[in-house]
């Protein structure tokens, strides 16, 4: 949700810029312009800022924009989950089965002009 990082972990950081970088918002129920972020000299600093940045943050937001990151969180958690299983996402596919029987690519002006007829046909006749 809301994260820290600590900016003195990258490489080539300076030592004598800010160490500790806040960044406050979650996606999604946040607009862009509701994120803000900031870099502080010390942790305590960066935690104050970051606390008063959160608490104007979460004045203005409602159950539905928390409800809508934990929807998102769930399903993202649901997917990795699957994947873990071995199940793994279907690419998009241009085969269709036409109610003739044959399978044909859609994306293939040539291979469907013919069944697209026949979809057709069978849709204007009310079954399928
Ligand atoms: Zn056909």
């Amino acid at each position: 949700m809301c994260t820290w990082a600590r900016s003195a972990s990258a490489p080539g950081v300076p030592v004598d810029v800010d160490q500790w970088k806040w960044s406050c918002g979650f996606y999604p129920g946040c607009d862009p312009g509701e994120f803000s972020d900031g870099t502080a000299p010390d942790f305590f600093t960066a935690r104050r800022q970051f606390e008063a940045a959160w608490r104007e943050l979460s004045a203005g937001k409602t159950e539905a924009d928390y409800q809508e990151w934990r929807d998102q969180r769930d399903r993202t958690a649901q997917k990795y989950a699957a994947w873990a299983q071995g199940e793994k996402p279907s690419p998009p596919s241009s085969m269709m089965r036409c109610v003739c029987g044959v399978r044909f690519d859609s994306h293939k002006p040539a291979e469907s002009y013919d069944h697209r007829a026949h979809i057709y046909a069978a849709r204007a006749e009310g079954r399928r």
